[in-house]
């Protein structure tokens, strides 16, 4: 088991976290076929009830000004579950968002059931522009995007029954109101929807003490999977 964990840690790091943002979205566009409007990445069927999110850029980005210049590889240490960075430059490891990333790229396997969108410059507000889609298109939806700390959970438009249904599938997960500074771009969708911004394992973002913890990402991404499939035929 130990040895499935490993393989799966080493492709996170290698593929998803320690690449600049431009790698990501050569990865989408080519390896995974997404298509791209703007910078908004996206693929599967906009007629299903779910729709999950996140973002590819990184704060790196932000604090480096353009993809050029974005610092990889990082020197990254895999403390048995904890990924944290071997550095004292202003650099950030970039769990946020990529823990995002990594969980959506493993749900994509069911993409003929769910819509999957990523957002390019998030970190530079550019998440505004999620509006180049028409808004009814999200009429209706239940929208998730996988960009938040830890194992937190934050509804975004919902009401008691939906509370429920999270309680009862996130169970570990503390449900909070959304707080300063946890802007997501749930925010930026003016459309009737239900949804939430769920954690997916990475602390600390926005700076160099930034960690991430693996066993949560996978946590994460296990119970997102119960909860999508269980909207399969819905
Ligand atoms: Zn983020």
């Amino acid at each position: 088991m130990w040895f499935r964990t490993f393989l799966v840690v080493d492709f996170f790091i290698e593929e998803i976290l320690n690449v600049p943002t431009s790698y990501i979205s050569e990865l989408l566009l080519n390896k995974y076929h997404f298509n791209k409007i703007d910078n908004i990445y996206f693929k599967g069927n906009s007629d299903s009830l779910i729709y999950l999110c996140a973002h590819i850029d990184t704060f790196n980005k932000k604090l480096y000004g353009n993809l050029e210049d974005e610092i990889y590889p990082l020197d990254i240490i895999v403390d048995e579950n904890k990924i944290y960075l071997n550095e004292k430059r202003r650099v950030v490891l970039g769990g946020d968002d990529r823990c995002g990333v990594y969980i959506l790229l493993e749900l994509l396997e069911y993409s003929d059931n769910f819509f999957f969108f990523m957002v390019d410059n998030e970190e530079i507000g550019e998440s505004r522009r999620i509006n180049i889609f028409d808004k009814k298109m999200f009429d209706g939806k239940i929208i998730i995007t996988v960009d938040t700390i830890s194992n937190i959970l934050i509804p975004h438009k919902y009401d008691d029954n939906f509370l429920k249904l999270l309680k009862y599938f996130f169970p570990d997960f503390k449900i909070v109101g959304k707080r300063e500074n946890r802007f997501s771009i749930l925010d930026y969708i003016k459309s009737d929807f239900k949804g939430f911004n769920i954690g997916c394992g990475f602390y600390n973002e926005h700076t160099n003490k930034e960690y991430i913890l693996f066993d949560q990402v996978l946590n994460t991404l296990n119970l997102l999977k119960r909860f999508i499939l269980s909207f399969k035929n819905v």
